[in-house]
This record gives C-alpha cells, sequence and structure tokens, in this order.
C-alpha cells in the first residue's frame, strides 16, 4: 500500500537532495518505524510510532509541499483527511493538504513547533476546483497566497473539521477568527474549536485528540470555555501581541534541544542519526 509513495519518496530524494541540506533531506527520507500506530508525548515535544500515509487512492485531495517528507500521520490524521477529500469531491473540488508530521513525528529543522505526534495537519484555504489535475498530485505552495476572505468553499472546509469528533481545535488567524465571531456563520460548537494564532492566512491548521488508545499521548489543556470572541480575541489585536515574536530565532539549537528532552519511548526518533 506504501509503494506509491516510497516511490515517490525515491525519486525525491534523488532530485532533490542537492537542494536540502543534508541532515534535512536525511530527515525527510526517512521511514516509519513499524509498530502499532501510536502518538507518544505532547504535540510540540512527541514523536509518531507507526507513522502512516496516502495510499495515493484517495479523492478529492492533493498533497502540497513533497520535499518536506510531513506526509506521514496517526491513522486518524489520514481518515479524517480521506473523509474530507471524499467530501469535497462530491463537489469536484480537491482540497490542498499541506504538512502532517515526518514520517516518525518530532521536531523539525524548518518551522512548526508542534505536527510532532501525526495528529496535526495543515489544510490550504485555496480549493481547486480544476478537475483536469489528477486528484492525488504533488504541488508547492508558491500558489498558497494568503486569501482576502473567507467564501463558502472555506467555511465549508471549516465547518467539517470543527464538526468531527475527532478534532479537538482549529487554529486560524485572529483576523479571520474575527470574521468568523461576527459573520455568526458557525455554531457556538464550532466557534469554540475554533483557535486564534499568530500565521495562519492561508491554511487552517487542524489538531486532532489524542486516540483513546495512545497512553503515551498527552492532551493539550482544554480550550477555556465560550467562543473565544471576546478580550481573549482583542488580545491579539494588541500592541503586546504584535511585539510577542513568534518565530525561532535560532532554529537549529531550538531543534537540537528538543530533541534531547523527547519523552523516552521516542528513543526510534534518534536512530540513524
Ligand atoms: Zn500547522
Amino acid at each position: 500500500m506504501k509503494n506509491f509513495i516510497l516511490l515517490i519518496v525515491f525519486l525525491f530524494t534523488m532530485s532533490c537532495s542537492h537542494n536540502l541540506p543534508d541532515f534535512t533531506s536525511r530527515l525527510s527520507s526517512r521511514l516509519p518505524t513499524e509498530g502499532k500506530p501510536e502518538a507518544i508525548g505532547e504535540f510540540s515535544l512527541g514523536c509518531l510510532q507507526g507513522g502512516q500515509t496516502f495510499n495515493g487512492k484517495e479523492k478529492g485531495l492533493l498533497l502540497s509541499q513533497m520535499k518536506r517528507g510531513r506526509y506521514w500521520g496517526h491513522p486518524d490524521l489520514i481518515n479524517i483527511l480521506t473523509r474530507a477529500g471524499a467530501e469535497f469531491d462530491k463537489e469536484n473540488k480537491t482540497l490542498i493538504i499541506g504538512d502532517l508530521s515526518q514520517s516518525r513525528g518530532g521536531p523539525s529543522l524548518t518551522g512548526h513547533n508542534s505536527h510532532q505526534t501525526g495528529l496535526d495537519v495543515d489544510v490550504w484555504f485555496k480549493i481547486l476546483t480544476d478537475k483536469t489535475k489528477p486528484s492525488f498530485y504533488v504541488m508547492e505552495t508558491e500558489e498558497m497566497k494568503p486569501i482576502a476572505e473567507l467564501g463558502s468553499d472555506q467555511i465549508k472546509l471549516i465547518k467539517f473539521f470543527a464538526d468531527d469528533s475527532s478534532v479537538e481545535r482549529i487554529f486560524i488567524n485572529p483576523a479571520f477568527k474575527k470574521t468568523l465571531c461576527t459573520s455568526k456563520k458557525l455554531t457556538a460548537d464550532e466557534q469554540h474549536k475554533m483557535r486564534a494564532w499568530w500565521g495562519h492566512d492561508d491554511h487552517i491548521h487542524v489538531r486532532l485528540k489524542c486516540p483513546a488508545d495512545n497512553p503515551s499521548c498527552v492532551s493539550q489543556n482544554a480550550i477555556p470555555a465560550g467562543d473565544g470572541c471576546g478580550d481573549e480575541l482583542n488580545w491579539w489585536f494588541s500592541d503586546e501581541a504584535k511585539d510577542t515574536d513568534s518565530s525561532w530565532t535560532d532554529m537549529k539549537n531550538v531543534y537540537l534541544d528538543k530533541i534531547k528532552k523527547l519523552p523516552p519511548q521516542c528513543s526510534f526518533y534518534n536512530e540513524t542519526f
């Protein structure tokens, strides 16, 4: 089942490794561990055992940014994305899927604090309506510009994920959160799951709950009660928020520091390095 993706990994590693630092290309091309799929540790400090990926036959999905090697996830994540693609495919539309996790989860060198346990995924706001392309295809993100407003397709996208009981929260740009608060297009439960965060002006970031049978998965603190539209949202437009630097100042040091702090069950993350 993984032959298709492994072939692509191989071809891409062959063709693009000269563009990537060696360390990064080794991270992006290695294979998952065997064993029961399991999210281990925290969303921002953990790993993924038995990572799964797409089989190339999913409808309504297009995988972007292949060279980053972050198209592995817990089966729950592959499952919800496959269902989302099938839903949009009914209208001849295609979702563009960004980063999931690396093959073994864990920290990565090129951005993203989370996406470490196979339960996080970025889904682009841009939705394709051109069915002349294959339903499972590779493209890079240069075309994925920030969008100006949330149209009906984006609202449908948000609702699809927010309504799914496996979804824990969804990160979105504060300006879009404000739009959602005033437009009243979401239910209270949907609004509750939508959380303002830096960036995310061209995609949403969907985070699943810890799977029930993954005892080493550490849940995040619960979302505060309410719709998140009051003072909490206003903070994002304050000077204090604007002064808060969310970017990594020294990615490599942060990365190396995180590797040292991974839970002991993640020892496979460091194998072959
Ligand atoms: Zn993300």
